[in-house]
């Protein structure tokens, strides 16, 4: 990977990285992110979907049909943001007033994965990107499925990070008065998995789905 103008971080710039570990862990442990892209008439686009890496390549998946993606199978510059909320940032007043973060922005140019094998596996690891473990759980993509999809990869040719982490830095004139003042840290959390209506009941829980609920 190699940084250029582009992603020099400027604005409060001490946040920033371009460290490959901190980049991929960011990326890894988001269920989604959000993909720029310029339309046809050249407006702008940002699609929420989900992806997987798989070394320095990301991949995103979605219907043959879709508009984002046939733009992006012809080969554009895109821009794929990730943003982790870790918590607000209570100042004594609102300039000072932010959030703890980690947020990465990768910058590439899609491609269209016409290889089967590479689809495959980008497939694979899209479905195990959301619960490790569990493309070896469901029936495999029959051969109509997968000529519905299209998979698209966008190599994470140049990133960065930015982390905000720790207390507010309030106004020194602020630090004297009775304003509460501190962070209220996020994480995300899930509920016990609820088991389809038409589930039978003898269905036990897999390990995918035991291991997501106890995240
Ligand atoms: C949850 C959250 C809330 C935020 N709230 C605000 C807000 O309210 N107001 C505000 O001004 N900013 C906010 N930020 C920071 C914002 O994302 C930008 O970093 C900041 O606005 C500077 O933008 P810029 O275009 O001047 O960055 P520049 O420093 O000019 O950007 C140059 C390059 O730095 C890198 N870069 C910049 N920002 C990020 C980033 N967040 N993650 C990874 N790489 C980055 C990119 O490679 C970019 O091309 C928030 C960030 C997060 C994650």
């Amino acid at each position: 990977m190699h940084h250029t103008e582009r992603t020099r971080l400027r604005r409060e710039p001490q946040r920033g990285s371009h460290d490959l570990a901190l980049i991929h862990a960011i990326v890894d442990e988001a269920p989604i992110c959000h993909l720029g892209l310029t339309d046809v008439d050249g407006h702008p686009l940002v699609v929420p979907t989900i992806h997987a890496r798989l070394g320095d390549i990301l991949y995103v998946h979605g219907s043959a049909a879709s508009r984002a993606l046939r733009r992006l199978a012809g080969g554009i510059e895109a821009c794929c943001t990730i943003t982790h909320l870790d918590g607000l940032v209570v100042a004594r007043s609102g300039f000072w007033s932010s959030m703890n973060y980690r947020s990465v922005m990768i910058f590439g140019r899609a491609r269209l994965v016409d290889d089967p094998d590479e689809a495959m596996r980008a497939l694979d690891a899209i479905v195990d990107h959301v619960l490790p473990g569990r493309s070896s759980e469901i029936r495999r993509p029959t051969a109509k499925e997968i000529a519905a999809t299209k998979v698209i990869a966008l190599p994470i040719d140049e990133a960065s990070a930015k982390v905000r982490t720790g207390d507010p830095k309030d106004d020194p004139g602020d630090l004297g008065t009775d304003v509460w003042a501190g962070t209220v840290p996020f994480r995300v959390v899930s509920d016990p998995p609820v088991p389809a209506a038409n589930l039978a009941p003898h269905v036990p829980v897999p390990a995918s789905v035991r291991a997501a609920s106890r995240r």
